[in-house]
């Protein structure tokens, strides 16, 4: 699968000028909610991640996202997995389990997310599941920005990967773009003014 057409096909991979919540310009930017928009290629998509975690060798009882961002992605890799799906949420410095959802002391739990970009939402996700007693075997993605370091690829995690070294990340592709400061940006210099894409519009 070319994981990256199947982004560009879902008018997920934008391209233009864009400004970053880091600050910094980009003339590319991923808004992954697109790709899954049509069910049946986000099942596609994680059926594809699921392959790649069962050749891994890694079990796998339950998949927990975090919310919002990755509640969709998770719920269809739960179902490439046939296991079961649940989600955390946001609170004050962290996340935690709500809706009654639970988990047993030494389940094996995946972490999923839409997209990794540091981990930060991701690593909050684990330790509200680790605090339960629940055990985290990996973290999966259907895209990662290139600061983590995916299973099977040779390029090694940036300062800025905030996910644990000692457990893996399974992610279809790695979508590293080229960013520039304000100061920099050859776009900037063209004239053009950088816009802010993201989840608020
Ligand atoms: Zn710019």
């Amino acid at each position: 699968m070319n994981v990256e057409q199947v982004y560009k096909d879902a008018n997920a991979l934008l391209e233009g000028h864009f400004l970053l919540a880091s600050g910094n310009h980009s003339n590319r930017y991923l808004q992954s909610a697109k790709v899954l928009e049509y069910p049946k290629k986000a099942s596609q998509l994680t059926d594809a991640l699921a392959k790649m975690i069962r050749e891994s060798g890694i079990e796998v009882d339950t998949v927990c996202a975090p919310a919002l961002g990755g509640v969709l992605a998770g719920y269809e890799l739960a179902r490439s997995l046939d296991v079961r799906s649940i989600f955390v949420e946001k609170k004050e410095g962290g996340m935690e389990l709500r809706r009654g959802f639970e988990v047993k002391e030494g389940e094996k739990v995946i972490i999923c997310e839409d997209i990794i970009t540091t981990g930060g939402s991701a690593v909050k996700a684990a330790k509200a599941i680790e605090a339960l007693g629940a055990k985290v075997v990996a973290f999966a993605s259907l895209a990662n920005r290139g600061f983590c370091k995916r299973s099977g690829s040779t390029t090694e995690a940036k300062p800025e990967c905030k996910l644990p070294n000692d457990i893996p990340l399974f992610s279809l592709d790695d979508f590293t773009f080229e960013m520039f400061t304000p100061d920099e940006c050859p776009m900037c210099k063209e004239g053009s003014i950088a816009i802010k894409p993201g989840s608020k519009n």
